[in-house]
């Protein structure tokens, strides 16, 4: 028996073209491309002439579960699909985090015959984007510290600086730390904490900035912490915005790839879609658009997180909407949702399959709320079963609801055109395209909304300490942003252990914090941590080089 070929063996075996060709199948001028190295490149949005018009496709999936869903995988063959019937096309990712790079979940450049490459180099400090971020967050913390230690002129309150620093690694260790510890030369000690890069305001500020100049806006509005005498200070106080837009400036171009098809790729900023926004930079999607008639892009986890704050937080600013949707989502998974066991995958289970189909349903309400109609794409795994796929098939006749079997993991484009020639089918339908609120109704209004409306719950409940900052961010006046919830991606409630579809649940608030930068308030709900730990056996355990350089263990 031949073992089967991993995602590393099928990068490493496919044969890549030199950028300068890719960058020339969508007319990007010489002088816009910069290469970094033979087959990655940054494209300076400023020489991208025209205006964006393509049509963007979002991928979305159901709940995430160990089973494993295939989004990026999807998206990379449905682009690749779409490029084999002629059209115009264009990718656009978010860049991978190396905390689950090393830890469970892995890289995110898709699998199988999908993917975008080289994959062990975006998957591994790509371009130094995510280096660039968190260096300028962490110079924010570094100026602070010194602000206060050198007489702290602004009179900033330490047990109120709400500015945390990042490192893009699972580490639970710097959860929590106290800084300045050491005597008078080393400054002054205070509580601080660590978040992971892509939870950092510079990462979702990065991701909606629309040009440098609107990038440096939007870094010296972001909120750093309280004066004394309880009065806002802003990055602007400490007067370092053109510093950090000085460190981002090349990173805030989007990075071309190719992936095994040889379909063009925007892979550009990534904040996670459970502690952050979830989808890559506005920037490459828009500079996408400018270049591509269609553009498949992806928003993280579930549609409760990634689609939900693509449809009110992206799309908003952005100023453009989808114009289909595909909600991704495999038999394994479904039966996951419908109570059986990880061990027990392989073995056909209608019962399990029919109890698990309401989460994709409440997917499919979500879509349908926004004034979208999705196409489901039912990510092929060599386990289903032909009467398992039969069952969904049925469900989905029954219920209206379109739905296309996908097999781009292992056929590449080829398995993905009774997806592409759906989505082609909607791109062209008129839509009725609206958020689910406006930014003009309450903190509490807007919640309740994506809690009933995308969840399926009952309402919200706010701790104390939320009670408070709801209260603070009221009288300053920020209360007309939109919401960025921060919530578990395995359950359509805030308990992960609520897989399937969940009813009469409430959402309880823990915390609130303004992202005046980013231009959206933060909610965090259960125990949802902005620094992820690693597990038992971190994949960092299975990860080597050879003696020819090449990567081992990466996925
Ligand atoms: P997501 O974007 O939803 O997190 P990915 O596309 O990154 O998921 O896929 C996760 C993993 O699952 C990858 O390692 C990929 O190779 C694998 N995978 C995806 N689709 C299939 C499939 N149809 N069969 C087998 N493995 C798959």
């Amino acid at each position: 028996i031949t073992k089967p070929l991993t995602d590393l063996d099928i990068a490493y075996g496919a044969a890549l073209k030199p950028i300068a060709e890719i960058a020339e199948q969508v007319n990007i001028p010489d002088d816009a491309l910069e290469q970094y190295g033979r087959y990655k490149g940054k494209i300076d949005p400023k020489k991208i002439p025209g205006e964006p018009y393509g049509k963007v496709v979002l991928v979305t999936a159901t709940n995430p579960t160990p089973a494993g869903e295939g989004k990026s995988t999807v998206t990379i063959g449905l682009a690749d699909a779409l490029k084999q019937l002629n059209q115009k096309v264009m990718v656009a990712l978010r860049e991978p985090s190396l905390g689950p790079v090393f830890g469970i979940k892995g890289g995110a450049t898709g699998g199988g015959y999908a993917q975008v490459l080289p994959m062990e180099e975006i998957n591994l400090h790509f371009n130094g984007d995510f280096h660039a971020i968190t260096t300028a967050n962490n110079l924010i913390s570094a100026v602070i510290d010194n602000h206060i230690h050198q007489g702290n002129q602004l009179n900033i309150d330490p047990r109120r600086i709400i500015w945390k620093r990042v490192l893009d690694m699972n580490d639970r260790a710097l959860r929590k730390v106290v800084v300045g510890l050491g005597g008078p030369t080393q400054g002054v000690p205070r509580e601080d904490g660590f978040d992971i890069t892509v939870a950092s305001e510079i990462m979702a500020v990065f991701c909606l900035a629309t040009s440098i100049e609107d990038l440096k806006e939007r870094l010296s509005k972001m909120l750093i912490g309280y004066t004394y005498d309880r009065q806002p200070v802003f990055v602007r106080d400490l007067g370092i915005e053109g510093a950090l837009t000085l460190i981002l400036k090349e990173a805030f171009k989007p990075n071309i790839v190719q992936s095994i098809e040889g379909t063009p790729a925007l892979v550009h900023g990534g904040p996670f879609a459970n502690i952050a926004h979830g989808c890559n930079s506005l920037i490459a999607t828009q500079t996408a658009r400018k270049l591509a008639d269609i553009v498949v892009t992806e928003a993280g986890f579930g549609a409760d997180l990634g689609a939900e704050k693509f449809l009110n937080i992206k799309a908003r600013k952005g100023e453009f909407h989808p114009d289909a949707v595909v909600i991704v989502t495999t038999i394994r998974a479904l039966k996951m949702h419908g109570g059986a066991e990880k061990s027990e995958l392989a073995k056909e289970n209608i019962e399990a399959l029919s109890n698990g189909i309401p989460n994709l349903a409440r997917h499919i309400e979500t879509v349908r709320n926004f004034g979208i109609e999705p196409v489901v794409a039912l990510n092929r795994f060599i386990t289903d079963t032909e009467q398992e796929i039969q069952t969904l098939l049925n469900w989905a006749k029954l219920n209206n609801v379109r739905i296309a079997r996908t097999n781009v993991w292992e056929e590449g484009g080829k398995g993905g055109m009774d997806l592409a020639k759906q989505v082609l089918e909607v791109l062209d339908e008129p839509k009725q395209f609206a958020p689910l609120y406006e930014l003009s109704d309450s903190i509490e209004q807007k919640i309740t909304t994506i809690v009933q409306k995308v969840y399926g719950g009952i309402g919200v409940e706010f701790s104390n300490q939320a009670k408070k900052q709801l209260k603070q961010i009221k009288e300053n006046g920020w209360d007309q942003l939109p919401i960025c919830m921060a919530k578990t991606q395995y359950s359509l409630s805030d308990d992960p252990t609520l897989i399937g579809r969940p009813i009469g649940f409430t959402i309880t608030v823990r915390e609130i914090i303004p992202k005046l930068g980013a231009g959206f308030l933060v909610c965090i709900t259960g125990d949802i941590m902005t620094m992820p730990g690693l597990p038992k056996a971190p994949a960092a355990l299975r990860m080597d080089v050879d003696e020819k350089g090449n990567a081992i263990g990466l996925f």
